[in-house]
């Protein structure tokens, strides 16, 4: 196991078959030591990739996000889920379903912190549906821009998110693969030997 899976198995509470809570140290309360070995983790498995920006989106990815970009000297943006009167830039959208909200968003980004020859990396929290970060790369691909790599801090492998980003050409890259939260128990890809078959 690595440090995030470890650190998930100690403090994450399954809360059903398909969710994980883990706001002691991700999405509410905050490990910045935690947040800072994420970031140095992304910024070595996207090395090569010529990233020229971060996209996230708020609140949970930020965070990571933030941590990789200051790993890689990359500056980092994030998409919005409510209207803001500062952002009356020009807009780019996507509507977005929040698999833990259960309703959806339309989230946006400034047309001006993306240009045409940026190589995005798009940094998430987790990986369910892959509602949000498909809504990241509709956002990047309306801009011009390339999405080059995903990088996910934990993905639920047995939702279709992964999968479906994978299958589209996508390369995703997560620091802890969940193959099942059932019994209450994480089990990872890794311990999952038919997984590895
Ligand atoms: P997706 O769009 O891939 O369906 O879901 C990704 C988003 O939903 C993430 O940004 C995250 O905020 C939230 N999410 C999905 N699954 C979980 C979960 O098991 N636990 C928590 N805390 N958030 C989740």
């Amino acid at each position: 196991m690595n440090f995030l899976e470890k650190r998930i198995k100690k403090d994450g509470k399954v809360l059903t078959d398909h969710v994980l809570k883990v706001d002691s140290f991700l999405n509410h309360q905050l490990d910045p030591g935690l947040m800072l070995q994420i970031g140095e983790e992304f910024a070595n498995r996207f090395a090569n990739e010529g990233i020229t920006k971060i996209v996230t989106i708020e609140s949970s990815g930020i965070a990571p996000a933030v941590m990789t970009g200051l790993q890689m000297k990359l500056p980092v943006v994030f998409a919005r889920k409510k209207k803001s009167v500062t952002l009356a830039d020009e807009l780019l959208t996507a509507s977005v379903y929040s698999f833990t909200k259960k309703e959806s968003n339309e989230i946006a980004i400034s047309k001006k912190y993306l240009q045409e020859n940026d190589r995005v990396l798009i940094i998430d929290d987790f990986l369910a549906n892959g509602q949000a970060a498909l809504g990241l790369t509709d956002i990047v691909k309306q801009s011009g821009a390339e999405v080059a790599a995903i990088g996910i801090v934990i993905e639920k492998s047995f939702q279709e998110g992964a999968n479906k980003l994978r299958e589209l050409g996508f390369k995703v890259e997560s620091l802890a693969r969940i193959a099942s939260l059932t019994n209450g128990e994480v089990t990872y890809i890794s311990e999952n030997m038919e997984e590895l078959v």
